[in-house]
């Protein structure tokens, strides 16, 4: 196949055009490398059959020769970047999915949005189900990366209806892995660099919220089988391993053998109380569950994260 993945420069974008590359295919990276690093793509750089385009996605998006599959995992995604480049985020999970949608449709290929958890908001049903609508408040600071999701679901199910493209919806919930950026913001990799440094682990809030933590290796896979299917309907792809953000930090500590403590500062706003995803679907579609767990991928991560403080 010939497979176009936007965002290809990113963590997760990465280990997909990885994975594919192993997989005997041809891939094209498209990445304007906001929020990317070329480091991450390096290695595939002198494989023939991969090819990176740096480009714009929320501008139209020409690709010569035939395309098999677009995967549109361009966008700022955590919660510091997407803050730090809103419109950006409204641009490319609106803009940027509709001239994806339009390469896929002009190509007759199939299609795969990276969509997430945050579709739920702050969720008023746990665990997650692909069939709850979500509580997602439409003005918040984080209303620029939900609500470009909500409306990229939207657009697909639309071009899949009105084209019969062959669409996929991925809901991913927190994945983590080598190939984060250390100062994307999120928790994990700041837990790590503060471990790392022996400085305080900062937790926001008192600790007590949730998240559901899946290994890169695990969602690779439930992404390949999902592209795979000819499914419609979103599926979520994550780890059910449900574990108190305070309880994560303390995890990071131990395994890290750090000397650092733990301060607390304010919880930033709309931040969602609890989130677990409920894989029903996706083991009984796809047959698949993760299978790292958090305790061996925080510990590879950690090589990772060694080799860069
Ligand atoms: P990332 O920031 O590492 O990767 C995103 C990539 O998209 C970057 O390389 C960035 O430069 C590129 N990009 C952003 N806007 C672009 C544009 N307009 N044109 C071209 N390229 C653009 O983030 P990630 O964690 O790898 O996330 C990848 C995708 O998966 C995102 O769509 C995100 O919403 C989704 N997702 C990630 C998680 C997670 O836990 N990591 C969870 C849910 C959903
Ligand atoms: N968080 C934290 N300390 C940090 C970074 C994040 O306590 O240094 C919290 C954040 O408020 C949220 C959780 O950890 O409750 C997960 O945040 P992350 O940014 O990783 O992703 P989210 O799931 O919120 O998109």
């Amino acid at each position: 196949m010939r497979i176009v993945i936007t965002g290809g420069a990113g963590f997760i974008g990465s280990h997909l055009c990885e994975r594919y590359l192993d997989e005997g295919h041809e891939v094209v990276c498209v990445d304007n490398l906001i929020t990317g690093r070329r480091a991450n793509i390096e290695a595939f750089a002198g494989n023939p059959r991969f090819r990176f385009v740096q480009h714009d996605v929320s501008h139209p998006l020409h690709i010569e020769g035939p395309v098999d599959m677009v995967l549109h995992f361009a966008s700022p995604a955590s919660p510091v970047d997407y803050l730090r480049y809103p419109i950006q985020t409204l641009k490319v999970g609106s803009l940027g999915t509709h001239n994806t949608l339009g390469l896929a449709k002009a190509k007759n290929a199939s299609y795969l949005l990276a969509s997430t958890s945050e579709v739920y908001g702050d969720p008023e049903e746990h665990p997650q189900r692909e069939t709850y609508w979500g509580h997602v408040n439409p003005i918040g600071l984080r209303g620029v990366y939900d609500e470009a999701k909500r409306f990229a679901e939207a657009m697909t199910m639309a071009y899949h209806r009105t084209h019969g493209i062959n669409t996929h919806i991925a809901r991913i919930f927190n994945t983590y892995g080598p190939r984060m950026r250390l100062d994307d913001g999120r928790a994990l990799p700041n837990f790590m660099g503060q471990a790392l440094r022996h400085e305080p682990l900062t937790i926001y809030g008192d600790g007590s919220q949730t998240r559901s933590f899946c290994y890169i290796d695990d969602l690779i896979e439930g992404l390949v089988r999902l592209a795979a299917t000819d499914f419609h309907e979103p599926v979520n792809l994550g780890n059910p391993d449900e574990v108190t953000i305070r309880e994560f930090a303390e995890e990071i500590l131990r395994l890290s053998g750090s000397s650092s403590g733990i301060v607390f500062k304010p919880l930033p706003e709309d931040d969602p109380r609890i989130r677990r995803p409920d894989i029903r679907r996706a083991q009984q579609l796809l047959g698949w569950s993760p299978k790292i767990d958090r305790t061996e991928g925080l510990r590879r991560t950690l090589e990772y994260f060694r080799q860069l403080v």
